[in-house]
């Protein structure tokens, strides 16, 4: 009988949504008012517990009517920034890594991608130095800490340099903050918008989809710049009329809620997190333990690195499915610098993730144990005496 299947490959959450956000769902159904168009920015009511749950988890003051607008999604918001802010011959500067999305829509809208490597010896964040040179050509910068597929946490500092820099050379910044709740640490990920100067030049998006497992509902929200913001419905009056309102209500609740209803969607995660690492490490391949996000990004096992041509994350996502019967994505998959990693989404409980770790670590067993009996064979063929040796 063939083992089942054990998808790791897609950031989907898996788990349900907290039943008082359900509910809270079905009693904004019954609303009238929700049945009619939502209105594009979103109902004052949801901006103002964004605004509210801003002041309390980055103490950051925002204007609910002109620095908050709800989102269809924050894919959705990033893909229409870049529409609202860039055009033909703009530079945007994007991570590398990075979650596809930045990259291709800067394409879409004529304009050009520049690759910031994230580097393992810089952990995963920019360097600034580098940044610097190219920043008098930039119209917009991508940042995503906590980091998809990295894992990456940026410090305050960080920003801070990043604020700096926006100011001196003129350039946009937008912070995709979705998973500053998935975090593991005692000290929560940070907001751009705590630097002081930052809502001159900056802009945060964030999401239902990862803090509260919401991802069907299709809701988030952009809050920061006013021009930015301004720029951004614009966009959005001629494409979409707004989130569902009855969608709107709930998630206000789930944000007024956040600190109670967060705390065991955390816990699960880092239990995820624990086993599946601690599985890794007991099957040969001790990977890096993320402090944040539902991702683990790992390098390659010492056993496959430097073997294939081509694409070696690729190839060995592949084995993994074909002999693992466990899917990952490959770290090329999200650019360039994702080569020779691969990426588990821990979007399968502790018993499957414990499972898929005891499946790798056979595997890793028999392919060493495959390699060393050829080198073994090897040296006993070279070993091997010839008619005429002396003894
Ligand atoms: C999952 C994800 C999103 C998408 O969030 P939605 O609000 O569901 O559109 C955006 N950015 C990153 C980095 C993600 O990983």
């Amino acid at each position: 009988m063939r083992a089942g299947l054990i998808d790791l490959s897609e950031g989907s959450p898996d788990l349900p949504p907290p039943k008082p956000v359900v509910r809270a769902l079905v009693q904004a159904l019954k609303e009238p008012e929700n049945h009619r168009y939502p209105g594009y920015a979103g109902k004052l009511s949801a901006r103002r517990a964004v605004a509210q749950w801003y002041r309390r988890r980055f103490k950051v003051e925002l204007d609910p009517e002109k620095e908050v607008t709800m989102l269809i999604g924050s894919k959705e918001g990033a893909a229409h920034l870049i529409w609202a802010v860039c055009g033909e011959g703009d530079t945007v500067a994007v991570c590398d890594p990075n979650y596809p999305v930045y990259p291709n829509q800067t394409r879409l809208a004529g304009a050009v991608p520049l690759t910031v490597p994230l580097e393992e010896k810089n952990r995963f964040l920019p360097d600034l130095d580098r940044l610097e040179r190219s920043a008098s050509r930039l119209k917009l910068l991508c940042l995503n800490f906590p980091n998809n597929p990295t894992a990456a946490v940026a410090t305050l500092d960080f920003y801070r340099q990043i604020v700096t820099l926006a100011l001196k050379f003129g350039f946009y910044v937008v912070n995709d903050n979705v998973y500053s709740e998935l975090y593991f640490g005692r000290v929560p990920p940070p907001s751009v918008l705590e630097v002081p100067a930052a809502a001159d030049c900056c802009l945060e998006l964030h999401s239902l989809s990862k803090t509260f497992s919401l991802a069907g509902w299709r809701i988030g929200f952009v809050v920061g710049n006013r021009r930015l913001i301004q720029a951004l419905l614009k966009i959005k009056q001629n494409i979409d009329s707004g989130p569902f309102g009855a969608i709107q209500d709930a998630a206000a609740f789930a944000l007024r809620h956040a600190a109670s209803l967060t705390g065991p969607i955390r816990r699960e995660y880092q239990r995820r997190r624990d086993a599946f690492c601690a599985g890794l490490a007991a099957a040969g391949w001790p990977v890096s333990i993320p402090e944040a996000t539902f991702y683990v990004w790992a390098r390659l096992p010492e056993l496959f690195a430097g073997r294939q041509r081509g694409s070696r994350s690729y190839a060995f996502t592949l084995e993994l499915l074909k002999r693992c019967r466990v899917m990952a994505a490959p770290g090329s998959g999200f650019g360039r610098s994702g080569e020779g990693f691969v990426r588990f989404a821990l979007v399968a409980p502790v018993p499957k993730l414990r499972e898929a770790a005891l499946r790798i670590g056979r595997w890793l067993r028999s392919a060493g144990l495959a390699e060393e009996i050829a080198n073994c064979q090897l040296s006993i063929a070279k070993r091997r005496p010839e008619i005429g040796d002396s003894a």
